[in-house]
């Protein structure tokens, strides 16, 4: 039984998530940590984003061209490795065999110990909110994608050779189990947040706030001024 304060660094990591500025919400501040402290990091964005706006007047392609050049930059400033845009439209997403060989295609290239996702069982949050659909269908996809079929070599013959992932850190989770504490990568979070414009309805520092209050509130648990907190799920012994 280990401690619920995580202080290990995974060796290689491959966070996934739907759209361009989930991870830096759900798990900047750790991924950031991570990287810093010498772990390859690299994630993959499924979709490209083309609805997330309210504007109905907005042009989609250029809403996507923005977005991945926020998504580029976000993972400058979180240090991350490697940057896998699958091109999805939103919405439109399925946890399909298309999707599941993709992700195994770059989690066997990859071959990390840990990969971070959506936890797609978190579906209602309180009385005013539930999951958007892209992120429980990721979460998904990146968990069968890493069990069995990335660590089994008849599954996708044709994506390499069989990569057994260590564990699962599964972000917005209604059942954590595991926290990291992001006192040194809180501003990084915050930056990158801040890296998607298009995402942001006006300036000012409510999401800088917010983001401070979260963290806060997950650090309660372990004793850390800031804090991420994660459904850990091994994978492997
Ligand atoms: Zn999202």
């Amino acid at each position: 039984m280990s401690a619920p304060l995580m202080t290990e660094t995974p060796e290689r990591v491959l966070a996934v998530y739907a759209h361009p500025d989930d991870p830096d919400i759900s798990c900047g501040g750790t991924l950031a940590r991570w990287a810093g402290a010498g772990s390859a990091v690299q994630l993959v964005i499924c979709t490209v984003g083309d609805k997330g706006t309210s504007d109905p007047t907005a042009d989609p392609d250029q809403l996507v061209a923005a977005r991945v050049d926020e998504a580029k930059r976000s993972a400058e400033v979180l240090g991350l490795g490697g940057l896998h845009l699958l091109g999805h439209l939103d919405g439109d997403i399925e946890n399909d065999r298309s999707l599941r060989a993709e992700l195994v295609r770059i989690i066997r290239e990859v071959r990390p110990e840990a990969i971070v996702c959506p936890d797609p069982t978190a579906v209602f949050f309180g009385e005013h909110h539930y999951n958007h659909r892209d992120h429980r269908v990721v979460g998904w996809a990146a968990l069968d994608a890493a069990a069995p079929a990335a660590a089994s070599p008849l599954y996708f013959r044709d994506r390499g050779p069989a990569h057994q992932v260590a564990a699962a850190y599964l972000t917005g989770s209604l059942e954590p189990n595991i926290w990291v504490d992001v006192e040194s990568t809180i501003e990084r979070k915050i930056e990158a947040v801040a890296c998607h414009r298009t995402q942001l309805s006006d300036a000012g520092d409510w999401i800088s706030a917010a983001l401070r209050e979260g963290a806060e509130h997950a650090g309660v648990e372990v004793g850390a001024k800031y804090a991420e907190s994660f459904r850990r799920i091994w994978l492997a012994t």
